[in-house]
């Protein structure tokens, strides 16, 4: 495949937003209204049939959605995208005059499909965009990518929606951006967007995922959002009001790469990211350290103890100073810090002291 970007001039960020399922038509058009009117969305998306994980749960309504979806278009004038997964969908779609289509997660795992689908556009000048597969594979990813590509579509883009892997504790699908930012080195041209609904599975995550998504340089997003989230048939606990889009629309930092040298800004605001992280634990831990600090002076108190014990202080100093040689970090920059922490430490204690003898 060329590492071309064929989807023309796209606005970057390249917004696509709308519900997770097109429900009724006024559930379409209401959201649709709401999207555009927060002025940053550049399409709108709906999906018309749903992989679901189970059957029996709400599997889309099906082609009799393409028109809601078409009519939801043309008053916002925002361009059209559903998901299809196979030669019929392409073929209702394209007679409905749908505007793009995205290649579910599911359907790019399988190369059979994607095979299929790609023959269905041959000749075709229609936007593609492919969500990275359910696994944890890059090569899936491409050789989607290369099936398009090789069945004449010139349009391409991709997505990236996260992994699904056992462990989905945090996220309900876990980002490993290291896949997407691969993605990228390979085809600098091919646009990437990110879609923090899917990654995160829920509201809370989506403007911490889109924001880093914009840090790592992404061409755009993909965010669910309904006008009664909470009423919503499929993906209710991620999607998000068209107000509540606006307003992180808003919030995001849009911010220009300072370096012509892309794979060093994504390395470097990668690497960010995980200091971020850390000190974020850093300040948890400390908390829970000062935690113990205050039963400690309680203790002291009680038994009617000096705050400063020496023997104390300069174990401290001796174990952790150890501590720091043996893992490699320098020994006095680790007692400066405990210094800073011990003050802390002797200041709280003193006022739970100050504190205690007010009561008395
Ligand atoms: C969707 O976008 O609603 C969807 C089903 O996405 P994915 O294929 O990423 O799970
Ligand atoms: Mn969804």
């Amino acid at each position: 495949m060329n590492p071309v970007n064929r989807l023309g001039q796209i606005a970057k960020p390249f917004i696509i937003s709308g519900p997770c399922s097109a429900e009724s038509e006024a559930q379409l058009m209401a959201t649709a209204k709401g999207i555009a009117a927060t002025g940053k969305v550049n399409a709108l998306r709906a999906g018309i049939w749903k992989p679901r994980t189970r059957p029996n749960s709400f599997e889309g309504v099906g082609a009799k959605g393409l028109p809601w979806l078409k009519k939801a278009s043309a008053a916002t004038g925002l361009p059209s995208i559903t998901e299809a997964a196979s030669p019929k969908h392409i073929e209702l779609c394209l007679k409905a005059g749908i505007d793009m289509l995205w290649i579910g997660a599911r359907t790019t795992a399988n190369p059979f499909s994607v095979q299929e689908i790609a023959e269905s556009l041959r000749g075709v000048d229609i936007p593609v965009f492919v969500k990275n597969p359910i696994h944890l594979d890059i090569g899936l990813w491409i050789g989607a990518l290369e099936r398009f590509w090789g069945a004449g579509v010139r349009k391409l883009a991709a997505i990236h929606r996260g992994f699904s892997v056992g462990n989905q504790n945090r996220y309900r699908n876990q980002p490993f951006w290291e896949i997407p930012i691969e993605l990228k080195r390979r085809y600098p041209g091919l646009p990437l967007l990110s879609d923090p609904s899917h990654i995160g599975g829920k509201r809370e995550t989506i403007e911490k995922l889109a924001q880093r998504a914009l840090d790592l340089d992404f061409d755009g997003l993909m965010i669910e959002s309904h006008y009664r989230p909470d009423e919503a048939l499929s993906d209710a606990r991620q999607q998000i009001t068209p107000d509540e889009l606006g307003k992180i629309l808003k919030n995001l930092k849009y911010r220009q790469s300072h370096s012509p040298d892309r794979e060093f800004m994504h390395n470097l605001q990668s690497l960010r990211h995980e200091i971020d992280e850390i000190d974020e634990e850093l300040l948890h831990l400390l908390k829970k350290r000062i935690g113990y600090v205050e039963q400690i002076g309680d203790f002291k108190i009680k038994n009617n103890v000096t705050i400063f014990q020496l023997e104390r202080w300069n174990e401290i100093l001796n174990t952790r100073g150890q501590l720091a040689e043996e893992i490699g970090i320098d020994r006095e920059f680790i007692a400066d810090l405990l210094r800073v922490i011990h003050k802390e430490s002797i200041r709280i204690q003193t006022l739970l002291r100050r504190e205690n003898s007010s009561d008395s």
